[in-house]
Parts: C-alpha cells; structure tokens; sequence
C-alpha cells in the first residue's frame, strides 16, 4: 500500500505552525504529505521505503506572494529611478503603460518570465492583479496557485453606470476587486465588494499606502485630490470622512467593505484604532516592503499589527515599483526595518499569512495530509539554534536558492 512512499529526511524541518523538528522526516506519496515527525519514527513506519537525505539543509513549505501586478513586468525600466513622490510615479506608470507599444503576446511573455522566477525562488501561490485580461492565461502554466483579479478603477461619479454595467456582465469565476479608496467611487467600491461577498471571492484592495491618501479620506485634499482634478475625475463626489486622522480603515469600514476576504494591501499609515477594526473584522493585511521602500511611502506598524493577533501577508508588488520581485528580500527588508519582530514571525508571514490570507488551506505550513510543494534550502553553516535558523532564512535575501522536492 505504501509502494509509492518517499521519505525525505531533513536536519532541520519547520512545519510553520509547529516549532522546528529536528532530525526529522517528512513522507510524500504522490504529492501529498503522508507522515510527518522525528526522521527514527518514520523509518519504523515505512520500513524499506527510500529515504531522500537533504544534508544540512532546512525543509519548509513553498512561499506566498500575496500582492502582485505581473502584467507590469515589461515595465520594469520604471524601476531603475526613484520618482520624487507617490503621484509622479503613478504618472509616470501610466504615460508609460500608454506609450508602451509592445503587443499583448509580449506583454504576457514578461508576465510568464516573472511568475517563472517566482516559482524558480520558492513560490507555490501567487495573488495576481490586472487591469486587462493579458496574464489571465497564466493560470494553466504555473505549477502552484494562481489566483488572478481584475481590478476595476473609476473614481468619477459619470463613469458610474458604464463599470456598473460592466461588473453585471463578469462571468462569476472572474475575480473582480477595487484598485483603492482614492481611486474607485464609493458606490462602485461597495457594488464590487458585495459582489465579490456573494460569490465567495477575495477582495484584495490597496489601502493606506500613502500619507496623502489619508488626507484625501479625511480632508478631501492633498496631492491626490489634485492628481484625480488634472485627469478630469474629480467631480466634488467623494465623501471625506471630515474627521481629522481618520484613515482609509475606517472609511472602508464606514462603506462595509471590511471582512475576513478582504485583503488590505500596504496598509502603511493605519493607525493604533485602525489595527482594532482590521482586527474585530477579520479582515487581511498584506505588507510590501519593498514596493513602499522604492516609492518611499513609510513602514507598516507591523509590531501593532502582531500585538493584536495579525499575521499579514507579504508581497512583492509589480516590476514597476520594486527592483526585485523576491520575497527572500521582502522578508529581509522587513527584518531590517523591524528588529523587534521575531524572525520566525516574519517567516511564517510569507508562507502561512499569505495562505491565510487568500483562503488557501492547504498551503502556508507542512502538515499530514497536505500538498507537498516543499522547500529545500541548503544552509552555509548548521544554525546553533533554532533562533540562528530563521535570523538566517528571513536575512540572506538573494543568496538563497530555494529547491523543490515532493512534487508530483
Ligand atoms: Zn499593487
């Protein structure tokens, strides 16, 4: 019966939601996790099956990108200079989204080639926003979850009725999502939300990214409300709260958008209150450290986000506004920004977060009865201790070169 058994055997292996197992085992029939325990116990469990030796190397489950645009990917010259602030970039992303003159087979090409490197670095699950349909197709080339949304943006009250029409005729497995408060139109914002609600979708939305995106939620003014005049959108039809600090949270909160399918993107400026609702609500967090360091945007309060039970997601955010789409460096990014965070809390963001976060129950953590997409990493020199072990998983960035084994 258990002809099919292989078990790898790993000096260290972290489960994510267990603490590391040591000297451990790990056996897989036909890409699922079997058994799981000290490495002594599954070889009297398994007599005679082949046992796989990873020699100093740590196991642990595949990665979860749970922000990405990878229908920007042929846009990456846009990251090759800082911009002065957050509307010159999305300027300059737009001029060069329609400047651009390459054809959708090439614009998918780049999209192919980054979802490639993404899973060449240890990625099993990649949460994918677009505008256009062009990296849809993807879905049926990658080996993990791919889970694609198309993003609706239209903050003008005149194009209300032409998205609203659009939105009644998406096909129910179509994913749809709002881009952010600033940018789509309240009522547009619930009618997505409701929809996704009703068909059991994630809603991911980018919120907080920016200080002047909670100026604009509460004052209605800033450079936002100016960015949205110069392209003719600004119509005097957003509400601000018109409470001083109240933030993007709230105002979603205020428009009911807020529950455990939704996934708060960025959310950097959220304050101490904010982290209660996001908490009360169930809703997700998704960080992405290196796409707000790029735009420099701040840090999320990470600390305040654990001090109330969250574990967000993490994200590498498109080409056009991160060098390097690796969350080997977004974990390495964020241990350095956040030294009172303990490593193996970052860690588990970018595995069991992310899985969390998009509802994806079999990823995120390695488990009995569980996919096998496992990872192998070779380490340079055996960890004293555990601790030693997830300073140098969330700290080595690019040096890491991630291996799969257990796959079907
Ligand atoms: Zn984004």
């Amino acid at each position: 019966m258990d002809a099919t058994v292989t078990i790898h055997r790993a000096p260290w292996i972290i489960p994510v939601t267990r603490p590391v197992l040591a000297d451990g085992g790990i056996a897989v029939r036909q890409g699922r996790i079997v058994a799981m325990g000290p490495f002594a116990d599954l070889r009297a469990g398994f007599s005679g099956r082949p046992v796989v030796d990873h020699e100093q190397q740590v196991l642990l489950p595949g990665l979860v990108n749970a922000h990405a645009h990878l229908e920007l990917s042929h846009l990456s010259h846009l990251n090759q200079t800082r911009p002065a602030g957050f509307t010159t970039w999305v300027e300059a992303l737009l001029a060069a989204r329609m400047a651009d003159g390459r054809s959708d087979e090439e614009i998918l090409a780049a999209a192919a080639d980054t979802l490639a490197r993404m899973h060449a670095d240890g990625v099993i699950a990649v949460a994918d926003i677009g505008n256009t349909p062009v990296a849809r197709g993807l879905q049926e080339t990658f080996p993990g979850v791919l889970l694609h949304f198309t993003e609706y943006l239209g903050h003008g009250r005149a194009g209300l009725p032409a998205h609203l029409d659009r939105l009644a005729r998406e096909e129910s497995r179509t994913c749809c999502t709002a881009h952010a408060p600033y940018s789509v139109h309240a009522v547009l914002l619930q009618e997505l939300k409701k929809r996704a609600r009703r068909l059991g979708h994630i809603f991911p939305i980018h919120v907080a990214e920016t200080a002047a995106e909670v100026e604009m939620v509460s004052t209605g003014r800033g450079e936002l409300p100016a960015f949205l005049r110069r392209r003719g959108f600004w119509d005097g039809s957003f509400r601000p709260t018109g409470i001083d600090n109240t933030g993007s949270v709230q105002y979603l909160h205020d428009l009911g958008v807020l529950d455990d399918k939704t996934l708060c993107v960025h959310a950097v400026h959220v304050s101490e209150d904010e982290i209660g609702l996001l908490a009360a609500t169930g809703a997700g967090v998704c960080l992405c450290p290196g796409s707000n360091r790029f735009l420099a945007v701040g840090r999320p309060p990470l600390a305040g986000f654990l001090r109330h039970g969250l574990l967000p997601a993490l994200g590498t955010d498109s080409l056009a506004s991160n060098p390097e789409l690796s969350l080997w460096q977004e974990m390495r990014l964020l241990a350095r920004a956040h030294p009172q965070v303990a490593p193996a809390d970052i860690l588990a963001m970018a595995t069991l977060g992310g899985a969390r976060a998009l509802h994806l129950d079999e990823l995120g953590s390695l488990k009995e009865g569980r996919r096998a997409d496992i990872l192998a990493i070779a380490l340079p020199t055996p960890p004293a201790h555990d601790d030693e072990l997830y300073e140098f998983l969330v700290t080595a960035g690019r040096s890491i070169q991630p291996r799969w084994i257990g796959e079907r």
